[in-house]
C-alpha cells in the first residue's frame, strides 16, 4: 500500500511547493533575442507538447514569445488553436520565398504577447521543393533575422521540428541558438540520442557554431515506475549540466488538451502538468538570462 501511494503523495506535495515557488517567481528576460529549437527525430518524445506548452508558460510569465510551427502535421498549430487550413500564410510560404513572416504570424488566442506561424499540409512537400535551392538551410534563419530587426519586442522564440532530421528540422538548428531536446522517460529513450548529438555537432562545425544544447527535459515521467527513475539517472549522468531539474509527468490532462485547442493552461491550470511546464520554463529562462553575449 505504502509503496504504491507514496509516489503520488512525493507528487503531490512536490507540485505543492513547485506552486509556492512560482507564486514568488520572476522570470528574466533574456539579454538578446533567443532562439530553441525543440527537436528530436525519435517520433511522439513530447516535441510537440514542450513546445507549446513552453512558449505558453513563457508568454503567460510576460516574456514576448513567437511560436513557429515547423512539422507539416501542424500539431502545435491545432494546440494553439491557431487557423491553418490550406491557403492559410504559414511556415511553407516563409520556406519558399513567397511571403515574409511578419505575414505568416497570427495572434494566439491564449495568451496576448504570444505569436504564432502556422504549419499547414503544403509543408510535407518543402523539404523536395527546397532541396535545389541555394542557401536552402539558411531560409529561416534569414527570415528570423529579419522578423527580429523589426520585431525588437519578441524575446523568445520557440521551434518545433518534425521528428527527422531533414531540411525542416536542419533549417530550425541553423536558424536557432540553443536546442531543447524533450526525452520521453521510457525503454529504448537514449536511442538515436547519440545521432542527434552528432548531427548537432555537424552543424556547429560546418553551419552554425552558436548552437549548443541547452536542455534534456524528460517527458511522460511516470514515478510509479523504476524504468523512468533509471532512464532519468542514466541521463543525468552523461549530461549532468543538461537534464533539467524539472521532470514532465505522464498526464492525461496534456493529452487531451489539444483536442480542445488550447495549451495545458487553458484545460488543467493548476494541475501537476501546468506546474511542470512552468518550472521548466523557468528554468529555460533563468540559463537563458545567464548566457553570455556570445
Ligand atoms: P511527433 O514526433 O509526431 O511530432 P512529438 O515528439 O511532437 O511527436 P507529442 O505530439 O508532443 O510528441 O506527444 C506524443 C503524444 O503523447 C501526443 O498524443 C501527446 O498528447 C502525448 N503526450 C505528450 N506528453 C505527454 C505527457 N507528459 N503525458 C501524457 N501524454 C503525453
Ligand atoms: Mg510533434
Amino acid at each position: 500500500m505504502i509503496a504504491t501511494s507514496a509516489p503520488l503523495a512525493d507528487q503531490i506535495a512536490a507540485t505543492v511547493r513547485a506552486r509556492a515557488e512560482l507564486e514568488k517567481a520572476v522570470f528574466p528576460h533574456p539579454k538578446k533575442p533567443r532562439i530553441l529549437a525543440v527537436a528530436n527525430q525519435k517520433g511522439g518524445v513530447g516535441k510537440t507538447t514542450s513546445a507549446v506548452n513552453l512558449a505558453v508558460a513563457l508568454a503567460k510569465a510576460g516574456l514576448s514569445v513567437l511560436a513557429i510551427d515547423a512539422d507539416p502535421q501542424g500539431n502545435a498549430s491545432t494546440a494553439l488553436g491557431i487557423d491553418h487550413g490550406i491557403g492559410t500564410p504559414s511556415t511553407y510560404d516563409l520556406l519558399n520565398g513567397s511571403k515574409r513572416l511578419v505575414e505568416c504570424v497570427q495572434q494566439s488566442p491564449e495568451v496576448e504577447s504570444l505569436l504564432v506561424c502556422p504549419a499547414t499540409i503544403d509543408l510535407s512537400g518543402a523539404e523536395l521543393e527546397l532541396s535545389a535551392r541555394t542557401r536552402r538551410e539558411f531560409i529561416l534563419a534569414d527570415a528570423l533575422t529579419e522578423f527580429l530587426a523589426v520585431n525588437r519586442h519578441v524575446e523568445i522564440i520557440v521551434i518545433d521540428c518534425p521528428p527527422s532530421l531533414g531540411l525542416l528540422t536542419l533549417n530550425a538548428l541553423v536558424a536557432a541558438d540553443r536546442v531543447v531536446v524533450p526525452i520521453q522517460a521510457e525503454y529504448y529513450a537514449l536511442e538515436g540520442l547519440s545521432m542527434l548529438i552528432q548531427t548537432i555537432q555537424r552543424i556547429q562545425d560546418y553551419l552554425n557554431p552558436r548552437l549548443e544544447i541547452e536542455a534534456i527535459l524528460l517527458t511522460m515521467f511516470d514515478r510509479r515506475t523504476n524504468l523512468s527513475a533509471e532512464v532519468a539517472a542514466e541521463l543525468r549522468e552523461y549530461f549532468p549540466d543538461k537534464v533539467l531539474d524539472t521532470v514532465i509527468p505522464r498526464s492525461v490532462k496534456l493529452s487531451e488538451a489539444p483536442s480542445f485547442g488550447t495549451s495545458i493552461f487553458g484545460h488543467d491550470p493548476r494541475g501537476v502538468a501546468a506546474v511542470a511546464y512552468s518550472m521548466a520554463a523557468l528554468e529555460i529562462a533563468n540559463r537563458l538570462a545567464g548566457a553570455g553575449e556570445e
